[in-house]
This record gives C-alpha cells, structure tokens and sequence, in this order.
C-alpha cells in the first residue's frame, strides 16, 4: 500500500464561460466540482496503475466533507485529520481560451493540529510500504515540516518521493533524513539554485551535481513534451518521449510521481521504473480530467520511451 499525502487539499471548481464580463454578473451553466490537490491526483494515478492507495493530510468544514465523499466514490481510502475549519476552493474559469484562477489560501493550522497530524502520519506508516509527499504547505505550519515527516518515517523505514518546491523543498534537501526520490521540474529546479538551469545534457548534468542533492537516489527532472533528465545515484540519463496528442497537460507531474511511487514499490529495474513514469506522465495529458490516466494505453506508449545513458 502506498499513502498519498495532500496537506492542503481543495475542491477544484470550474466555471466554463465563454466571455468573462468584469464588473458584471457571469451566470454559469454547468459547473465541474472535484477534490483536487496534488498528492489527491498522484493517489487516482496510483489506484488506476493497480495498487492500493490511502490519502492523508488535513481538511474540514463541508469543502472537507465534499473531498472525503469523492474519495469514497473513487473507492481510495482517506484518512485525513479532520480540523473545525474549512478546507478550502479553487476556482478555474475557462473563458476565451484563456483560464483564470481564483485560489483560496486554505486553513491556518497551530501547533495542536500540526502535532496532531505527525501522530497520525506515524500511525499511518505502520499500513504502508511507501509515501509520496506532494505540493505546497498549509499557512501556520513551519518550512521544515515535510522534513520533520520524512524524519519519522526515516525511523520507520519507509521510503518517501516528495515533489514541493520553494523553501519547502530546500528544507528537505539540506537536513541529514533525505527522500528516496524528488520531481523537480526545470522552473523548480531553477527556483531552488538560484540560477536559470538550461534543458541541456550540460547545464542539467551541472544542476544535478550540487550539493543540495547529495545523498538523493533518485532525481526526475520533468520536462513536459520533452520527456525528462534523470540522476540516479551516480548515473544520468535522457528519458525521451514520443509526440502524442496533448489534451490537458494538468497534473501531469502528479502523473509522473505516481508512477514513480508504483514502479519503485514493485522494485522494478531503473529503466522501467524511468519509463513508467513517463508513461504515466504521457497518459495524463491525453485525458481531460486532471490526475487521470487510461491504463488500458499504457503498455503502447511504455513501448514508445526511450533511455539514453549519459557519459
Ligand atoms: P504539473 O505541475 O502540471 O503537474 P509538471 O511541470 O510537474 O506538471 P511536466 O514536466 O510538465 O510536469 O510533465 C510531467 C511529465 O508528463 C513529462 O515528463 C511527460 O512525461 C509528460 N508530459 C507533460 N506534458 C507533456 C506533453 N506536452 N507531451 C507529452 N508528454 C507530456
């Protein structure tokens, strides 16, 4: 079993229109309500490739509710931290070919509810092989958090795949408990070294080689249609894509990190686990809904990603 963490989930609402008035009313016709979050699009991917997922993180109020009822209806396991406030809504309106979005900070969590939930995740590793750790912190927790879980689960000997970004990320990387596998993607990466990283096999290789990712075993930088560069322990490789027809690329490095999280729980060869993810990287942006992927494709285009290793 895999556990699938979102510590600031959403319900993704979508309002299509097909003239945005300012300063006006919009009056929308069909509305699309999802339970959405990263770590909630990496545990559909999971479930779909086959294996058992349960999601956690922390949500409340009725938006909570909805979330926990989607889950239920997907048939994924949640057990969340249920707190007294509300979880929050992200709001996309799709006009003009253009997509504006509103996006609710979500709630603010204290020390109870922080200590609270580390309870709760230590629990929770007792059921799984693996976690995977997606997306931004909650307002009130601290930078290091997701440092603090991969602590406990260092001592629980459960490996853990994290794809966050900004300070959350560095945090991750500095600290002595390290995650078995990070997804960066190029602007991330960029984000994190303080420096304009190049799509080349040099300046990737060059990126790679810092510091902050010593002791890291896998590195996935994703790089959308151009497939992705990967550092495993010390070997680099250029995983190469094929051109597919692209409905909505969203979510696609949730894709990604989901066949990661199933591939290295199956202890696959490096090879297909690179491919798997790229596969379920593809997968997902030929659907529409986002973090969805029909698995009934996958062995024709797994068959399509080539591996380059770099000298
Ligand atoms: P997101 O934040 O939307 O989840 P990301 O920036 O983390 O995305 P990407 O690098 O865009 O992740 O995509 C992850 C993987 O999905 C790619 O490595 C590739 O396998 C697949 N992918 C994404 N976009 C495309 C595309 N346009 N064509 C083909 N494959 C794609």
């Amino acid at each position: 079993m895999i556990l699938a963490v979102t510590m600031n989930p959403s319900v993704d609402i979508s309002y299509p229109l097909s003239h945005l008035k300012l300063n006006d009313v919009n009056r929308i016709k069909s509305v699309q309500k999802t339970a959405g979050g990263k770590g909630l699009n990496v545990a559909r991917v999971i479930k779909q490739m086959g294996e058992d997922v349960i999601t956690t993180g922390v949500l409340g109020g009725t938006t909570g509710e909805f979330i926990c009822q989607e889950l239920i209806k997907m048939n994924i396991k949640n057990e969340f931290l249920k707190i007294n406030q509300e979880s929050r809504n992200c709001i996309a309106i799709l006009h003009e070919n253009m997509q504006t979005e509103i996006l609710e900070a979500g709630p603010t969590l204290g020390f109870e509810e922080s200590d609270a939930f580390l309870e709760k995740f230590r629990r929770l590793l007792g059921k799984v092989s693996s976690v995977t750790i997606s997306g931004s912190l909650p307002s009130g927790l601290p930078t290091d958090f997701y440092f603090q879980m991969l602590k406990i689960s260092k001592s629980e000997d459960i490996p853990v795949i994290i794809d966050t970004s900004g300070e959350a990320l560095r945090q991750v990387l500095i600290h002595e408990a390290k995650p078995l596998a990070i997804k960066p993607n190029i602007s991330e990466l960029s984000q994190l070294l303080g420096v304009e990283v190049g799509s080349d096999v040099k300046s990737l290789k060059l990126a790679l080689d810092h510091e902050l990712f010593k002791g890291i075993e896998w590195i996935v930088v994703s790089m959308g249609s151009d497939g992705a560069f990967v550092r495993h322990g010390g070997d680099y490789y250029q995983v190469m894509i094929p051109k597919i027809n692209v409905v909505n690329p969203v979510g696609s490095g949730d894709a990604t990190v989901a066949g990661l999280a199933c591939a290295l729980k199956r202890n696959q060869p490096i090879e297909t686990v690179m491919k798997t993810a790229m596969t379920t990287g593809m997968l997902n942006t030929m659907e529409s809904s986002t973090g969805s992927i029909n698995r009934l494709k996958f062995e024709e285009y797994y068959c399509l990603v080539k591996l380059e290793k770099i000298d």
